[in-house]
């Protein structure tokens, strides 16, 4: 019987890896430029994590998330997203006391959502985590870094940036959104109907067509801030223009979450289709209070690597796999042998080197050379093994370059 895998958990198969090694290679690169290191934390955590970490008013935790019983003990959950693991390893180990600190991390979360393209159950993520710091400055660095990082990879995407004020000037706003919202009710979709009361921050998010004349009108927090965030928010626009990184200020860009303050960014890409947004990161001065720990401001992002695969293969950009330098056919038993001495010494001059253990027909070997993409093949029979003369077949051009086999790693490497 055929086992098929999970609907909305996707493999990721030998020549499509190579393009997920360089989203992380470059990533862990631009991260330590920026002092970002990298944390581990597990894929299960206690499912009250994310209740209290993510919230229990969000899709992601009310109907989202993959909990399950392990013997009798707490309620566990498979990570719907990464901050409030690395939150709670950051309060567990006391990584507070050293001063402010910036993380980062990587790997699969997974969400109970409608697959489609996009959007899977099990998807992947890329995050960074800065603690310790309010001042607007750290966000305007931590946009600059994923802005940079994408346009390593040569990713275009458009930065929309809000600002979702803080406890002092978002309660009068809310109350007076809430009483607006629920005046052009019979004009706004059912998700939106629902979030009224619950969330209505989360309701000028909706994508929904029809809603997007009614929510253009919505009162504006941005034209309400209090001092303090009004203040913050034009040094964080500051810090961009004087790192060059160009954004747009979208009024409805939100994160719906009462920990959540000021800051509110993602990154968008028209490659994408209706699941346009890359990355999305916001500020949550108060989340590491929430999840006990000592007051610690912070701020975050996290990157969808499935989406950011998706751009570059529609840039056309071919994932670099690494191809053998030389490809070893045999001749004969003799051959064989050698061959596979000659490509574990040269691998452990780490020159990568393929053989076909099967042996068989030149053609056939000759083919296998071309699949795997070999740059060079060397004939290996009695006679190579007895004189250590062996001919270098450039398997482009087809010429043909007499080579000593114990100069061939030298000569691979020149
Ligand atoms: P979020 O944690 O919801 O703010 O998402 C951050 C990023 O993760 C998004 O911008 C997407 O790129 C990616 N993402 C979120 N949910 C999914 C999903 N179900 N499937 C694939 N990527 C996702």
């Amino acid at each position: 019987m055929k086992i098929s895998g999970v609907k909305g958990m996707n493999d990721v198969l030998p020549a499509e890896v190579a393009r997920w090694h360089e989203m992380e290679a470059v990533a862990r690169d631009v991260f330590a430029l920026h002092g970002y290191r990298e944390v581990r934390t597990p894929v299960v955590e206690p499912a009250q994590l994310f209740a209290r970490g993510v919230g229990e008013a969000t899709d992601i935790v009310n109907k989202e998330m993959y909990v399950f019983e392990d013997k009798g003990e707490e309620l566990l959950a498979l990570r719907p997203e990464g901050t409030a693991g690395t939150v709670r390893a950051f309060i567990e180990h006391g990584a507070y006391v050293e001063g402010p600190q910036k993380w980062f991390y990587m790997g699969p979360m997974f969400r109970r959502e409608r697959p489609q393209k996009g959007r899977y159950r099990q998807f992947h993520q890329i995050g960074c985590e800065a603690f310790g710091v309010a001042e607007p400055f750290v966000d305007a660095e931590q946009i600059a870094l994923l802005d940079g990082y994408l346009a390593r990879l040569g990713v275009r995407a458009e930065l929309r940036l809000n600002t979702v004020g803080d406890a002092s000037c978002r309660p009068a706003y809310l109350a007076d959104l809430k009483a607006w919202l629920t005046g052009r009710k019979a004009e706004l979709c059912p998700d939106c109907n629902d979030r009224i009361e619950r969330n209505p921050l989360r309701v000028l998010d909706c994508k929904t067509p029809s809603c997007q004349p009614v929510l253009e009108q919505a009162p504006r927090l941005l034209e309400r801030l209090c001092e303090g965030c009004a203040a913050h928010f034009a040094q964080v626009k500051a810090g961009l223009e004087a790192l060059g990184v160009a954004y747009r200020v979208d009024p409805r860009l939100v994160r719906g979450l009462d920990y959540y303050v000021r800051t509110a960014y993602e990154f968008t890409s028209d490659a994408l289709g209706s699941q346009s947004a890359v990355a999305g990161g916001g500020r949550y001065d108060r989340l590491v209070e929430t999840l006990g720990g000592p007051p610690t401001p912070g701020i975050g992002f996290a990157l969808g690597e499935e989406r950011l695969a998706m751009i570059l293969e529609k840039a056309g950009r071919a994932p670099q796999e690494r191809r053998p330098a030389v490809f070893f056919i045999s001749a004969d038993a003799a051959g064989a042998l050698e061959a596979l001495r000659r490509a574990a010494a040269l691998r452990r001059e780490g020159i990568a080197c393929e053989l076909d253990p099967r042996g068989g027909k030149f053609k056939a070997q000759f083919k296998q050379a071309e699949r795997v993409g070999a740059r060079y093949a060397v004939v290996l029979g009695e006679n190579e093994v007895r004189s250590g003369e062996a001919k270098l077949k450039d398997m482009q051009s087809r010429e043909e370059t007499p080579v000593a086999l114990d100069a061939l790693a030298a000569r691979l490497r020149g």
